[in-house]
């Protein structure tokens, strides 16, 4: 497929200073994006000025939810070139998702090359000091205009670009986490594995009750039993317990996360057993007790790896150490590798 370049008009002032960077809040000049018909397939490939949609209000994805997104980054290097992580993993995700969701798949070394193309012009919006990067959104929306449950005939594919400043500044700061054991996230033959914007419509009543009361996130637990650990907010959650890394099996209700799978390969490497089976909150509370658990962390694209200080369930708290010594070690070798300050033997970095 051609892949156009319209002319920007207006280009935006440059980022004024990297330190104020707030996440998801700043655009770039461009984005890409392309369109696609039942009859014709995917058309229109182009980059094209960053800006809004003419949608018809009638569009599936206001009405019946039909979407699914992505979420990566690419890194400015210390010699200044731009390198992105496990990229093709994430488009080979999203198109799981899109099989999820009745949704057409896209082509793979395609949207990589778009992707290239794109990053390669807005090059200036990816920021240079010192834990920043560029956050990567693909996106596809149902856009047939018809009010109808079915899959849509017609889908908007695009992909746009937002600056981020660094997750953490000065140290990385344990989060205090709800465990839900009243509402759930997804059940068992839903989409808890397909990254699509139901799933988070679903959390926003938990978590902002979290919130209200002071919590940074919503550990969710399975929702046939409420008892087991699925997964955090946007993140999968990792726990170091009686020396092993135990985290929560991938069985369709959790997202299978590239940092997880990257965190796992690195935790192999340091020579400690992995056991991918889902936790119970009792083990959790006991286990932090009693000093069978010693960290616990999240991973995901954004925090990369988040250190968890405290869990409340019900009335019941427990607080562990700040970032533990495995923790560190992990949020180290893995943005070490992304930075481009570390060899990446795994071929997981491909730059620009
Ligand atoms: C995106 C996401 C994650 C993390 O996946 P990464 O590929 O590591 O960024 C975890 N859980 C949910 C629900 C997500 O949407």
């Amino acid at each position: 497929m051609d892949l156009q370049v319209l002319p920007l008009v207006e280009k935006k002032a440059p980022i004024a200073d990297e330190s104020k960077l707030v996440f998801g809040k700043q655009f770039t000049d461009r984005m890409f994006v392309m369109e696609y018909d039942a009859d014709r397939g995917w058309h229109s490939a182009r980059i094209a000025p960053y800006g809004p949609f003419i949608l018809d209000p009638a569009a599936l994805v206001f009405h019946y939810a039909q979407e699914i997104f992505e979420g990566l980054k690419a890194f400015r290097r210390q010699d200044g070139s731009i390198a992105l992580f496990r990229p093709r993993d994430n488009f080979e995700r999203f198109n799981r998702s899109a099989r999820r969701m009745c949704m057409p798949e896209v082509n793979v070394d395609f949207m990589l090359r778009a992707l290239k193309e794109l990053i390669r012009l807005e090059a200036d919006w990816v920021p240079r000091s010192e834990g920043t990067s560029l956050y990567i959104r693909p996106t596809m929306i149902a856009t047939e205009p018809v009010l109808g449950v079915k899959p849509s005939e017609r889908y908007l594919c695009y992909i746009i670009l937002s600056p981020v400043g660094a997750y953490y500044k000065g140290g990385l700061n344990p989060v205090k986490i709800w465990i839900s054991d009243e509402y759930a996230r997804v059940s068992p033959g839903g989409t808890g594995e397909a990254k699509t914007g139901g799933n988070y419509a679903a959390s926003l009543y938990a978590s902002t009750q979290a919130a209200s009361r002071g919590y940074d996130q919503v550990l969710w637990l399975d929702a046939v039993h409420r008892k087991y650990v699925e997964e955090v907010g946007s993140m999968n959650i990792c726990f170091l317990y009686d020396g092993k890394v135990v985290t929560s099996p991938l069985k369709g209700t959790i997202l299978d996360g590239i940092t997880r799978r990257s965190i796992l390969t690195l935790v192999s490497e340091e020579g400690i057993e992995i056991e991918e089976r889902a936790l119970s909150v009792d083990e959790i509370l006991d286990g932090v007790e009693s000093g069978r658990l010693s960290e616990a962390f999240g991973t995901g694209t954004a925090a990369v790896v988040s250190p968890v200080g405290q869990f409340t369930c019900g009335s019941r708290t427990v607080k562990l150490a700040g970032a533990g010594e495995l923790t560190l070690k992990l949020y180290n070798r893995l943005t070490g590798i992304q930075y481009g300050k570390l060899p990446d033997p795994h071929g997981w970095v491909e730059t620009i």
